[in-house]
């Protein structure tokens, strides 16, 4: 999850409480006078410090499950700079309204958190090696996957830290802290048996002493009524500033001599592969099409990873191994395919079978494209036109074509998406798809869009029927039956001639200049955009075709489906504006919908408790 302030002047980062007050006054505490900081308890969190009355008053700001931003009982924003906003207009129970931000100095960059600079890596590592992906579909994932990783990742980040020294006895922490020289705070953190129960043990005028740190029923650590935290990084990287009733504050890791690197180093994870699952909050893999997955929290607050693209067999190429790679044809061999007589769809040409291709090591189910009317030839180019433009696309959000098979009738084979038509399984799971999974699945099919445009194909009929899933959380763009290739120097497609066009969908130069971009499919993708946020509704109801260009040109667009959020149809707004040059792309989209997608894709959790516990001055006696 990308740090939302990172574009705030008066924003800081990872600072200590102390360090905020010294540029306050730096900057002349004036009243009003405040800046913004990182909170190094709380996950996604703020601290806004604010001077008054020549005092300096600190509040911090939660991310909220539901992805908006509150200082902790008050109004919710979606931002943090929304936030600042507010109260500089009102000071609605702050000490005074915000008046002057402390911007940061000349030369003063933004403080990156430990876990900040540990994050990108440590998801690559996680991802690469849970899924034993590569390549694009490695970037594909990371991008995808971030935000339910990040969490996971941020949980287990302490497993990475030179100060953690595992299942050790109390002994044995303090055998290797009173190995070598023995400066106050030299610490470690050790775990209690299998338990979530940790210790700290830090040295003190040539003493051990050991701090349990419970791991409390809201998923929270602290070592018993003190501040609590989100994970153990976040703890002791707020003791290394602040003793907060520990004996002395912590200064010197003593290293675990078990790990590789060591300093923080982000070293593969060490995870199980079924630790996603089972290791943080006991998640066990649900079935596919329960839906269940996407709406609870667990007890940690830690979002449950549920069904992930990448779990699937049709994440990566089935050609990503090399063996398989060496006898890819276009044309498939007839004994290499089995076809079940299930009919999946149909369409203008035919039937689509379910199917399965054996290929040499393994073998995939596929769907089979069955043309009706093999002696039509024109029907036949189509086929052939459209296989050879999927031939030439391998990406994880787009139908991959397996080949083409010249037996009984001309096939077309391609991966399977058993959960059908998007259009039609959001009305049937609407109870269980939260707005959350509309935008996952919506932010996938930009991503699969933004390769189309890379790659120079227009697809010219993106629309919510022809977007498959695989399952609730995956989806995947289908139906190249009207797409073009537009080679390197062009930037359109001029159709000669109109034919039986998607015109609901199409941008208002398609159908009154026939010239085809990505830009259009830009248009048609804010329709699906439509379609989804509506579950399924059609779009511009009983308006037939040529009634909805005149609307356009009345300068009038859908409306917002109902519970749709405010950002999601301003994107689909930008994506109906209606001079080509001025519509986004599928960059910007993809950027602007993964955007929102991250900010209400972690649920933080329930963080209610801010109240600091009675203070201790002794240590517990574990
Ligand atoms: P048309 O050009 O006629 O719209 P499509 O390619 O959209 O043809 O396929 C028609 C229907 O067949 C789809 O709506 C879907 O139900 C089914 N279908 C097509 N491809 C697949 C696939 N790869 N996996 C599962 N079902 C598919
Ligand atoms: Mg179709």
């Amino acid at each position: 999850m990308p740090d939302a302030a990172t574009h705030l002047p008066f924003y800081y980062g990872s600072i200590s409480r102390k360090e905020a007050e010294e540029y306050l006054k730096l900057a002349g505490m004036m009243d009003g006078l405040f800046l913004l900081r990182q909170c190094l308890r709380n996950l996604g969190g703020y601290i806004l410090s604010v001077v008054y009355d020549v005092r300096f008053h600190h509040y911090p700001i939660e991310r909220q499950l539901n992805g908006t931003y509150a200082i902790v009982g008050a109004k919710p924003h979606c931002g943090p700079a929304e936030v600042c906003e507010y109260y500089s207009k009102d000071p609605d129970g702050l000490c005074c309204n915000l008046r002057k931000p402390c911007n940061r100095p000349s030369g003063v960059e933004i403080k990156l958190g430990i876990f900040d600079s540990l994050r990108e890596n440590m998801i690559r590592d996680y991802v690469r090696q849970t899924w034993k992906l590569g390549g694009d579909a490695l970037e594909q994932a990371i991008i995808n996957q971030a935000p339910q990783v990040e969490k996971l990742i941020a949980t287990t980040a302490h497993e990475r830290m030179p100060w953690f020294h595992g299942d050790i006895l109390r002994s044995e922490a303090e055998r290797r802290l009173y190995t070598g020289a023995q400066p106050d705070g030299k610490f470690l953190l050790r775990q209690r048996g299998n338990s979530n129960s940790y210790s700290l043990a830090i040295v003190y005028g040539k003493t051990a002493y050991h701090y349990l740190i419970d791991h409390d029923k809201s998923g929270k650590y602290a070592i018993p009524e003190g501040t609590k935290f989100d994970t153990l990084w976040q703890l002791v990287e707020y003791l290394k500033m602040k003793s907060d009733g520990v004996i002395y504050c912590l200064k010197e890791s003593c290293p675990n001599p078990n790990l590789p690197m060591g300093a923080g180093a982000p070293v593969p994870p060490s995870l199980p592969k079924n630790r996603l699952g089972g290791g943080i909050d006991g998640y066990t893999p649900e079935p596919v099409f329960n839906g269940s997955s996407a709406k609870s929290d667990s007890p940690t607050g830690c979002r449950k990873p549920g069904v992930l693209p990448m779990d699937t067999s049709v994440y990566e190429s089935p050609y990503s191994d090399p063996d398989e790679l060496k006898d890819r044809k276009l044309f498939l061999p007839r004994s290499s395919l089995m076809i079940d007589e299930v009919e999946l769809g149909s369409g203008n040409f035919g039937s689509v079978k379910k199917g399965v291709y054996k290929m040499k090591k393994k073998q995939i189910d596929v769907a089979i494209k069955v043309l009706k009317s093999e002696n039509e030839k024109t029907v036949k180019d189509e086929m052939m036109k459209e296989a050879k433009i999927m031939h030439q696309l391998d990406n994880p959000y787009i139908v991959r074509m397996i080949g083409v098979c010249q037996a009984e009738c001309l096939m077309l084979v391609m991966e399977m998406a058993a959960g059908g038509p998007l259009n039609k399984f959001l009305p049937a799971k609407r109870d269980q798809m939260p707005t959350s999974n509309v935008v996952e699945l919506m932010h996938q099919v930009a991503m699969g869009m933004k390769y189309l445009e890379e790659k120079k194909f227009v697809h010219r009929d993106l629309a919510a029927r022809n977007v498959l899933l695989v399952n609730q959380h995956y989806a995947k763009i289908s139906d190249f039956g009207l797409s073009k290739a537009l080679g390197a120097d062009n930037s359109y497609y001029l159709a000669r001639t109109a034919g039986k066009w998607p015109l609901k969908w199409y941008a208002p130069e398609c159908i009154n200049f026939h010239k085809f971009s990505s830009k259009g499919d830009v248009w048609s993708y804010g329709v699906t955009m439509w379609e989804a946020f509506s579950y399924g509704g059609k779009p511009y109801k009983k308006m037939k075709g040529p009634e909805v260009a005149a609307f356009i040109e009345q300068n009038k667009r859908l409306d917002c489906p109902a519970n749709c959020p405010d950002e999601m149809y301003k994107l689909m707004q930008d994506c109906w504006i209606y001079k080509v040059e001025n519509r986004p792309d599928f960059v910007d989209v993809e950027s602007r919908i993964r955007t929102f997608y991250y900010s209400i894709a972690v649920k933080p959790e329930e963080a209610k408790d801010l109240s600091k516990g009675a203070k201790r001055t002794n240590p517990n006696p574990i």
